[in-house]
């Protein structure tokens, strides 16, 4: 007997019948994906999108992104939130919305777990240097970087590089790199994600940013979302105060977002019951707060850009971090025998340039520190 057989005969249950019984009709469903680029037999009782999320969890990428930045460095502290982390708040807010909408969470959870795996060392200070580094060459962005690791980087089978994604991961991630693009709506299951990486970051930039001590929760309370929050907290707790309010004010914000974009989207799928994934793309449906919301969160996130964002200690990291990534691309550049063996490799196939900006993207914040002081800081720099 098969696996997929006894698994039937068990009474165990497969993922066609969990779709089946649990998804709406415009949710992305298992066996209507359009396969993988180098097809591969079904797996007994994973669903493709399982695997996808599966194949990022193992992947090395995925791992290094516990020594990457968000916003905050790792000298600052370490209550904040890591790029691992942040990630890991995606992928459960993302889940709480797709299960609510009747979407596929298995798809939805592999497009959380993959969409900030491109970020290289150093937040966007990191990216905007790679960015002027390579413009020649196109520029770069870690949106598109993620495509190049799932595509290419990452090494799983003998007979084919990369990870050999869905094409539903690919081009849902495909749609993050031009996002005012006039191209094709992304599936409900990316918008989901979407929408849940600006609420996450959203929230705990707030928290991590009056833990640190860079703005109080008074100064915060100035903006009209932040205040009302606090409002419900008090309605809802009575009088906290101390980090008591800062934790109850950071669960409240994600609630209130997450409530929001659900009373906003959910009654409007419900009256315009697209009958596919492809009629609710076509129609143009999307996902997202409602008016009052999306404006509130405007104004929090320009208080964040000047108050927090651009705070003195974190642009004085940004213009270190951005001195030593044009150090190494200099440096790797003009000496690739720096290069670890795969990335010469790839130099020959690409060009130096594009490889020495896959190797820098890859590295952990430390990692980077650690080559940087190995072969080109001024003072530890070996001839
Ligand atoms: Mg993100």
């Amino acid at each position: 007997m098969s696996v997929a057989e006894f698994f039937t005969s068990a009474g165990l249950q497969t993922v066609e019948d969990r779709e089946s019984r649990l998804l709406a009709p415009y949710a992305m469903r298992s066996a209507a994906s359009q396969g993988r680029k180098y097809p591969e037999p079904e797996h007994p009782y994973r669903g493709p999108f399982q695997r996808d999320r599966d194949r990022i969890v193992h992947s090395s990428a995925y791992r290094r992104l516990s020594g990457k930045m968000q916003v905050f460095t790792g000298e600052m502290g370490d209550y904040h939130r890591t790029r691992l982390t942040h990630t890991h708040e995606v992928a459960s807010i993302a889940r709480t919305i797709g299960r609510a909408l009747r979407l596929n969470e298995d798809l939805i959870e592999a497009l959380a777990l993959f969409h900030d795996i491109g970020h290289p060392p150093f937040g966007h200070a990191g990216e905007d240097t790679l960015n002027e580094c390579l413009a020649d060459k196109g520029g770069f962005s870690h949106n598109r970087y993620a495509l190049v690791i799932a595509e290419q980087l990452e090494s799983r089978y003998q007979s084919f590089p990369g990870l050999n994604l869905t094409r539903e991961v690919l081009e849902s991630q495909a749609s993050r790199i031009d996002k005012s693009s006039t191209g094709p709506v992304p599936l409900l299951e990316a918008q989901v994600v979407e929408v849940a990486d600006s609420m996450t970051y959203d929230a705990h930039d707030t928290d991590d940013a009056v833990k640190l001590g860079l703005v109080t929760l008074d100064e915060l309370a100035t903006i009209p979302l932040v205040s009302e929050t606090i409002e419900r907290v008090r309605q809802r707790f009575g009088n906290l105060h101390g980090k008591l309010l800062r934790k109850a004010t950071v669960h409240e914000l994600i609630d209130r977002q997450v409530t929001d974009v659900l009373q906003t989207t959910g009654p409007e799928l419900d009256r315009r019951r697209p009958g596919s994934p492809d009629e609710a793309r076509r129609t143009g449906f999307r996902i997202g707060p409602g008016a009052t919301l999306a404006a509130q969160k405007t104004q929090l996130e320009a208080f964040l850009y000047e108050r927090v964002y651009r705070h003195p200690q974190l642009i004085a990291m940004r213009s270190r971090a951005q001195e030593q990534l044009r150090a190494m691309f200099t440096g790797y550049c003009r000496r690739p025998a720096l290069l670890p063996q795969k990335f010469r490799d790839r130099a020959e196939a690409v060009g130096i340039a594009i490889a020495v900006g896959d190797y820098l993207a890859g590295m952990t914040d430390r990692y980077c520190e650690q080559q940087y002081e190995r072969f080109f800081s001024t003072k530890g720099a070996q001839s």
